[in-house]
């Protein structure tokens, strides 16, 4: 190749099960933004089932548009899987028996004390000329050919093996081929609506050329993604997205609980632990997706005790200790109601924060009064109870959604409050 920009890269996926509703190639979506990051585009993607006239066509096709070309799936041990083959039959180079290879497939059996299937065999055949890429994660390696004219990497077609497998393997390889160096950066805001987030920020888009910003929008969350690009270094693309998240963070101030990516359960997380103090939860219209969020952080039992769900007047009085008059007078859905669900889980646990939500997550159940989406949030501590009267818009799943942000949004206020005046 004469020069680094003249690669025309192909992604070509294989299998018939993406050629049916119900399997979607979010592989390429993963592999076209790893080659952006290095400046390079993606010039083809072909989906082909696993009859193989279609295969050896699409692969002949792919090789006369294309100089960079990835194939993946179809590496796997079973008859329909022949990716291998017909590469090779394509590029009319043989297939080449590496003991090597059998021994790890082999290894990897006897770890699970199973003996290995004949038919795993072929996959320790390599196209003649072929680098093998090691796959920690599965049986099928991945191969890496360059012909001198054409690069050809052959993955497999599981996620949980493509991925590190290109991270570990492939990524290195790549680094010859980059004209770009690339940051993207996400910002993560609640507790601010997209246009009033628009107004704070409107004079700080940037007008320089290669970094970007775009603001995407989900009911109780938007995402600022900033995208930074630099011709020389790494470092430049870094600083470039430096001074724009600093000035962000000046006009959005505590409404960014995330600079990293990280989601809001794995922020309250990280500042639980950090003070040391723990939680329990008590829902109703969420149904446990408050503990669920909760419970996706590894670690969670370090700080999370005890969550229950008492959906029924009678569950929230008999485990919370929720008064039968303060149901009866103000309705289960009520701040009255919140309150003592949050102060009742937060004794019952014996923890130092308790979190409750009661609403209504519809679409039926509302009245004038108490409408679909009515949800009061509330967060009880050592010595206060503050409750939230919120009003979602959005179909169930996404109240439940906004419900529980909310609840952890408080905690995490509360909890970032405390941190500054302590150390301010
Ligand atoms: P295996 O050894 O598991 O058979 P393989 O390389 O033969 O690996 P396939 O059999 O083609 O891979 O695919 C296995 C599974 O991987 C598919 O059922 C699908 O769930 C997933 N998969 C395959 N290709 C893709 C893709 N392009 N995007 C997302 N998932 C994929
Ligand atoms: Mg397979």
């Amino acid at each position: 190749m004469k020069n680094k920009k003249d690669y025309k890269i192909e992604i070509l996926a294989i299998g018939s099960e993406l050629l049916t509703p119900y399997y979607q190639d979010t592989n390429s979506l993963y592999l076209t933004e790893r080659f952006n990051d290095l400046g390079m585009e993606v010039f083809y993607k072909t989906i082909v089932g696993d009859d193989w006239d279609n295969l050896v066509l699409s692969i002949k096709q792919a090789l006369d548009k294309s100089n960079l070309i990835v194939g993946m799936g179809g590496l796997g041990p079973t008859k329909d899987d022949r990716t291998r083959e017909a590469f090779a039959t394509v590029l009319q180079r043989k297939l080449i028996f590496k003991k090597t290879i059998l021994k790890k497939i082999e290894e990897r059996f006897n770890r699970r004390k199973l003996s290995m299937p004949a038919v795993n065999k072929k996959q320790a055949y390599i196209i003649n000329g072929a680098e093998v890429l090691e796959n920690r994660n599965g049986t099928a390696p991945g191969l890496w050919l360059d012909t001198g004219t054409k690069i050809i990497i052959l993955l497999p077609g599981p996620p949980h093996e493509l991925k590190p497998m290109f991270e570990s393997s492939v990524w290195t390889r790549l680094q010859n081929f980059r004209t770009d160096y690339s940051v993207r950066k996400i910002l993560k805001i609640t507790g601010l609506t997209e246009s009033k987030i628009e107004t704070l920020l409107t004079d700080l888009y940037p007008r320089e050329p290669g970094l970007k910003i775009t603001t995407l929008a989900y009911p109780g969350q938007i995402e600022i993604h900033i995208t930074s690009h630099s011709k020389q270094s790494q470092d430049l693309a870094e600083k470039k997205t430096q001074k724009l998240i600093k000035n962000i963070l000046k006009r959005l101030k505590e409404n960014v609980f995330s600079t990293s990516g990280e989601e809001l359960e794995a922020v309250i997380g990280r500042l639980l632990k950090h003070k040391t103090k723990t939680l329990a939860t008590a829902e109703s219209c969420t149904g446990g997706f408050l503990g669920h969020r909760i419970t996706n952080v590894p670690g969670s039992s370090n700080y999370f005790l005890h969550g229950v769900v008492t959906y029924s007047n009678n569950a929230k009085m008999n485990n919370l200790g929720v008064p039968s008059d303060l149901i009866e007078k103000h309705g289960a859905v009520s701040s009255q109601v919140a309150e003592a669900m949050a102060k009742g889980i937060r004794e019952k646990a014996q923890a130092s924060f308790g979190l409750a939500i009661t609403g209504i997550a519809g679409p039926t159940g509302g009245t004038p009064e108490k409408p679909v989406g009515l949800v009061y949030t509330a967060l009880a501590w050592d010595k206060e109870t503050e409750v939230s009267k919120n009003l979602f818009l959005g179909n169930r799943e996404t109240i439940k959604f906004q419900s529980s942000q909310k609840a952890l949004d408080m905690l995490r206020r509360h909890l970032f409050k405390f941190h500054i005046s302590k150390e301010d």
